[in-house]
């Protein structure tokens, strides 16, 4: 089975990426079921890269319905170290204009009915979320993204919805008020599970439109939204293209280690089960 240290999470309208080869479709069970779809192990300039895309081909997943827990070990499983999120979203700010990129740098969770985390059934931990985005990670896609000429923010609070409604325009008022820059619906709890899981987490957001508070805006038709995406589609594949070959292989950051600490209950006490669950992320500290 071919192994990767990179990987891929495609957004809406993401399901795969045009023009490279396909090394492997590696069709993976977990402890937790099986993930969104097959995972497909791409060559990318010599490099290995897994690609998943969030809502399964054909888009069977509402985000509230999506295995995150399986598709992050599923990644784990691989080797992978570094995650590249591709995610369509709304715009809260005016200068935040669709089809304009975001590297967010944060996260508000609004989140209401997903499981968000490994721990628990017999192991309490507590793992440091105060930057959410891998500092490493998000530095090398501004730089790429900037080098390739596209609109961009560098830094941006991503509020993450329940859904599957969009806001209300209450709502969306109240989250420009906190500051907000884009709205989603995926960026929770896929971040939170690559943090505990000792993932880098690096996303580009991809406006669409104004969400629903600029009310001197046009009306958003569907068509519009449909271009936007399909041109937000073609620049993530160029991005993902180009970006590979700038991931240095070792990590600098602290996300390697965001687990080492965190885990407060006595070894000795962790069902089997669940500590067998977990052994891919954990057993590198329960073994010492
Ligand atoms: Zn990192």
């Amino acid at each position: 089975m071919e192994k990767a240290r990179i990987a891929v999470i495609g957004g809406t309208g993401l399901y795969k990426i045009e023009g490279i080869t396909i090394k492997e479709e590696l069709d993976i069970d977990t402890p937790f079921g099986k993930p969104s779809d097959k995972i497909s192990i791409a060559d990318i300039d010599g490099v290995n890269v897994a690609f998943l895309p969030r809502h399964g081909v054909g888009h069977r997943y509402l985000p509230t319905e999506i295995p995150v827990k399986a598709n992050i070990w599923a990644l784990k499983s691989l080797g992978v170290e570094r995650i590249i999120a591709v995610s369509a979203v709304g715009s809260l700010k005016e200068e935040i204009k669709p089809r304009d990129i975001v590297i967010p740098d944060q996260i508000i969770d609004r989140t209401k009915s997903r499981p968000n985390s490994y721990f628990g059934n017999g192991i309490v931990g507590h793992v440091s979320f105060a930057d959410p985005f891998c500092n490493e990670l998000r530095e090398i896609l501004s730089q790429t993204v900037s080098d390739l000429g596209y609109r961009f923010h560098q830094g941006g609070t991503y509020i993450c919805m329940e859904g599957p409604l969009f806001s209300t325009r209450a709502e969306s008022n109240l989250y420009r008020s906190w500051g907000g820059s884009v709205i989603g619906m995926t960026a929770i709890p896929e971040a939170k599970l690559a943090r505990e899981a000792e993932i880098c987490y690096g996303m580009l957001a991809f406006s669409t439109d104004y969400d629903c508070w600029k009310e001197d805006e046009e009306d958003v038709t569907i068509e519009m939204v449909v271009e936007n995406l399909s041109a937000n589609t073609r620049a993530a594949q160029e991005i993902i293209k180009n970006v590979v070959k700038r991931i240095p292989e070792e990590r600098l950051c602290s996300c390697a280690e965001a687990a080492k600490y965190a885990i407060i209950t006595d070894p000795s006490m962790i069902p089997e089960d669940t500590k067998s669950k977990l052994e891919i992320f954990y057993g590198k500290y329960w073994k010492k």
